[in-house]
């Protein structure tokens, strides 16, 4: 079947709605988009990966990201205080591009946006409501929000898209079935000055006692959060600013890093980690960015699936056919499997594992062969490369499964890996 689509109204102005919005808007397509203009001070998800480049090169947004951003060279990974690991994306070689940048959040959202509006693209400065038609998983907008469109989309739009991010309008509303991840943590985080300095400028992974923190080196502050189980979080203080404060203090990681610096931000919290729609699409619906799924953002996967996505959906919603939405829904679940399997290397400990064996490794003929070859795809897993390339995620699930097993029977080495191994 295919469906004729000219109208569509996309719930959300973030960065996987206005993408949307632009690529069907040059496609030809009569385009609403339900935007709240009021954002929060600080918004996460500043960390770009260089599989995003290839895209914001298609938008052609490349270089007004760039004057804002500092420049992102590679990823360092800290198992405790003392011990970094980094890797430039150089390393990882392939065909992506060796760079990424961090960005302050609310102008990077700016540029994507302005480009919708450049690309003729009609926002409605309020939040969409919807309501099913009772007519199988028909969805509508309703009177109200039609009405104040002043009959843009001529009757009701052909295709409602949901972009509203971690709000899910339509799987709440649908009652869809989710996948969680095992993982219930928070996320609280603020922007800093006076932190001690960052350069190159990377972004900074801690592993932590009870979760993980990041360092985000931005053109004037650098981004500190911590991501850890509530109830943790919660004996450091009665509120959110007092809990990232005392955090920060209390833990020698991060106080090593930040004990003279001033938080000139409120502080942001997140708490609902892993979330995925099995369902991407419906008769006249598709869900695109954290709207379907959204992952913990360990590997900074966010902002690049999303607008990957969101190119995705344009070619499916072009298309028109039930192939077409069928592949879109397909190909969304399958990208968001593999980086859950990627994530779940972080906290399951393989990865720091490898790292420690590698390392102690180096000196034998076994380790001189294999590092090198660890090391570039390890390194694409930071750059977005190990996802989508076939070699790659062979070669990582071998290394980070059957061969650290392997290990552990003692068959590769004798010395034993429970000596090194990280839980
Ligand atoms: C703790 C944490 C850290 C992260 N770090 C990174 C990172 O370093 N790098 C990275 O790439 N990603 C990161 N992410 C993920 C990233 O923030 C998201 O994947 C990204 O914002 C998704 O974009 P989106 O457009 O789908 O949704 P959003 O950016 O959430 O945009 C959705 C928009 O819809 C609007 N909206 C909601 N409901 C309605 C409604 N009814 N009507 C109209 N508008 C509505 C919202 O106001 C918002 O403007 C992180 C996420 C978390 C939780």
């Amino acid at each position: 079947m295919k469906r004729s689509i000219k109208t569509v109204a996309i719930i959300g102005g973030g960065p996987s709605g206005c993408t949307l919005a632009t690529l069907l808007s040059r496609k030809g397509m009569r385009v609403g988009v339900f935007h709240i203009e009021k954002r929060p001070e600080i918004i996460v998800g500043e960390s770009l990966v260089p599989a995003i480049i290839p895209y914001l090169q298609k938008l052609g947004v490349e270089d007004e990201v760039k004057s804002y951003s500092s420049y992102k060279p590679g990823a360092s990974v800290w198992v405790n205080k003392d011990e970094e690991a980094t890797s430039p994306f150089s390393f990882g070689g392939g065909g992506l591009p060796h760079y990424a940048y961090n960005v302050p959040r609310t102008k990077f959202d700016k540029t994507i946006f302005d480009l919708a509006v450049r690309e003729g693209v009609t926002f409605f400065n309020q939040p969409a409501k919807i309501e099913k038609t009772g007519n199988g998983d028909e969805l509508k907008l309703s009177d109200d929000t039609l009405s104040s469109t002043d009959n843009f989309f001529n009757g009701q739009p052909d295709l409602i898209v949901d972009a509203s991010g971690r709000s899910r309008t339509i799987s709440r509303l649908l009652d869809i079935e989710t996948k969680k991840g095992d993982r219930k943590d928070v996320a609280v985080f603020a922007h800093l000055s006076d932190a001690e300095k960052i350069e190159p400028y990377n972004i900074h992974l801690h592993r932590l006692e009870k979760g993980w923190a990041w360092r985000i080196p931005l053109p004037d502050r650098i981004s500190v959060g911590i991501v850890v189980n509530p109830n943790h979080l919660k004996s450091f203080g009665n509120n959110k600013e007092e809990q990232y404060d005392n955090y920060l203090k209390s833990d020698e990681t991060l106080l090593k890093f930040t004990q003279n610096a001033v938080r000139q931000t409120g502080v942001a919290q997140y708490d609902n980690y892993q979330l995925i729609s099995q369902k991407m699409y419906g008769s006249n619906w598709l869900l695109t960015g954290d709207a379907g799924g959204f992952l913990d953002p360990i590997f900074s996967s966010g902002l690049f699936l999303a607008i990957k996505g969101a190119f995705r959906a344009a070619d499916a919603i072009s298309e028109g056919t039930d192939i077409a939405f069928t592949k879109y829904q397909k190909e969304q679940l399958y990208e968001l499997k593999i980086w859950q399997k990627l994530v779940n290397t972080w906290y399951s400990g393989s990865l720091f594992t490898l790292f420690k064996v590698g390392q102690d490794r180096m000196d034998t003929a076994f380790g001189r062969f294999i590092g090198p070859h660890m090391q570039r795809h390890l390194t694409r897993i930071f750059s977005g490369e190990a996802v989508y390339r076939g070699y790659s995620r062979g070669f990582l699930n071998f290394v980070l499964g059957p061969m650290i097993s392997l290990m552990k029977l003692g068959r590769l080495h004798n010395r034993k890996l429970s000596d090194l191994e990280i839980k």
